[in-house]
């Protein structure tokens, strides 16, 4: 008899995959990813399969062994996700909705009802008028690659040799950034997780804080609404973050991204449901679990590379020091300024967990030694 437990295949196979393991063998449910190679962050930890994402051939091969399927990068080619629904592959989110985050040119065209940044597709220099701007590639940016801060035409121009085409945007000078962590199933039940505030430096993010603690409690309100608003909109199966500018009393989206996101990490120790159980939920059309918080507060910090490669000895001073830390090491190969893990601490004083989050940080990537 086949097993009732169903088979999820996820394309990709980095730390996101590798955080799915654990909910997905708590639900009983079988895991599957098509990896890049064998030794990435997923792959460790779960079944695999190494193939190549953007091949529909092998694409439909690695298909036709799970019942369903996702993926936790958004590099896949379009074409391949519709080729595979056109035979009647199940794949969440479907290309209608997923084309909104693989495609910013869309989803600002899609979102225009909602309060953005203006903003303009551009093939020639000349056609900015207003610096400083923001240029952005229109697919495939990620952590701040593709997005370029520019001041005057010869400066867009230098970009748009490299980039043909880009989405440029008005500069929003926001009070400060934040996240929405938003699930919903086939059947239309959505949930969202508090909002949550998101701190980068050098366009990647280095911390976040959940509940956002400088939004007040109206437009925490209004952010959730919007994201379940446009979740409603674009018919998201799965999870998705709707990342957003405050400004004053405004939110500005930003973009969408159709996967568990950085900004949710929190969710596996703050909340009653993570984002990678409610992700595997919500594609299964399983009812949606309790997004509440375990605790006031929840501070996450992503462990950056840096020069020091032994990522286990930092344990023995970290874990002794904040015996309420807790770690998440992704096991990838350390190169300066990449994502190799996060930590995160749970409490009610915002000072001291930021404080000690900070102090986690800096001592797994090498940047104090004490
Ligand atoms: P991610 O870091 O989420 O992978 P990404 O590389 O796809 O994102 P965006 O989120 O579009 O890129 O932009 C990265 C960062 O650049 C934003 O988090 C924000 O700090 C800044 N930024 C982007 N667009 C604007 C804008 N219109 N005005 C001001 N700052 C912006
Ligand atoms: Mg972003």
């Amino acid at each position: 008899m086949k097993s009732p437990f169903p088979r999820v295949g996820i394309i990709g196979a980095g730390q996101l995959g590798r955080m799915s393991a654990a909910p997905a063998a708590a639900l009983g449910i079988d895991l599957i990813l098509l990896a890049q190679s064998a030794t990435d962050s997923g792959a460790q930890v779960a079944e695999f399969e190494v193939g190549d994402y953007r091949d529909l051939v092998q694409v439909r091969e690695f298909a036709k062994k799970c019942d369903l399927l996702t993926f936790e990068h958004e590099l896949i080619p379009i074409s391949v996700v519709r080729a595979l629904e056109s035979e009647g592959a199940k794949f969440y989110p479907t290309s209608e909705s997923f084309i909104y985050s693989q495609d910013k040119a869309a989803m600002r065209e899609k979102l225009a009802k909602y309060l953005a940044p203006k903003w303009q597709v551009v093939t020639k220099a000349n056609e900015i008028l207003e610096y400083p701007a923001i240029a952005k590639s229109i697919s495939g940016g990620y952590d701040g690659r593709g997005v370029w801060r520019v001041n005057s035409e010869s400066e867009l121009a230098a970009i748009l040799a490299e980039n043909p085409k880009l989405l440029v945007e008005e500069l929003i000078d926001f009070d400060f950034e934040i996240s929405v962590m938003v699930a919903r199933s086939p059947h239309g039940q959505a949930a969202t997780w508090a909002p949550t505030q998101t701190v980068q430096s050098d366009g990647i993010c280095t911390m976040t804080i959940a509940p956002a603690p400088d939004l007040s409690e109206s437009l925490g309100q209004q952010a959730q609404q919007i994201a379940l608003s446009i979740a409603a909109e674009i018919k998201l199966v799965g999870v998705m973050a709707v990342e957003m500018f405050v400004k004053g009393d405004q939110l500005f989206i930003n973009e969408l991204a159709m996967r568990p996101h950085n900004s949710g990490h929190w969710t596996i120790d703050g909340s009653v449901t993570s984002q990678f159980e409610q992700h595997l939920r919500a594609i299964l059309d399983l009812p949606l679990g309790d997004t509440s918080m375990t605790a006031k507060y929840a501070v996450m910090g992503n462990v950056l590379g840096g020069d020091k490669q032994d990522m286990y000895r930092p344990y023995l001073h970290l874990l002794a020091r904040t015996p309420k830390l807790k770690v998440h090491q992704y096991r990838k190969e350390v190169k300066p300024g990449r994502k190799i893990g996060h930590v995160t601490l749970l409490g009610e004083n915002l000072v001291e967990l930021t404080t000690e989050v900070q102090h986690a940080i800096d001592y797994m990537g090498g940047v104090i030694d004490e």
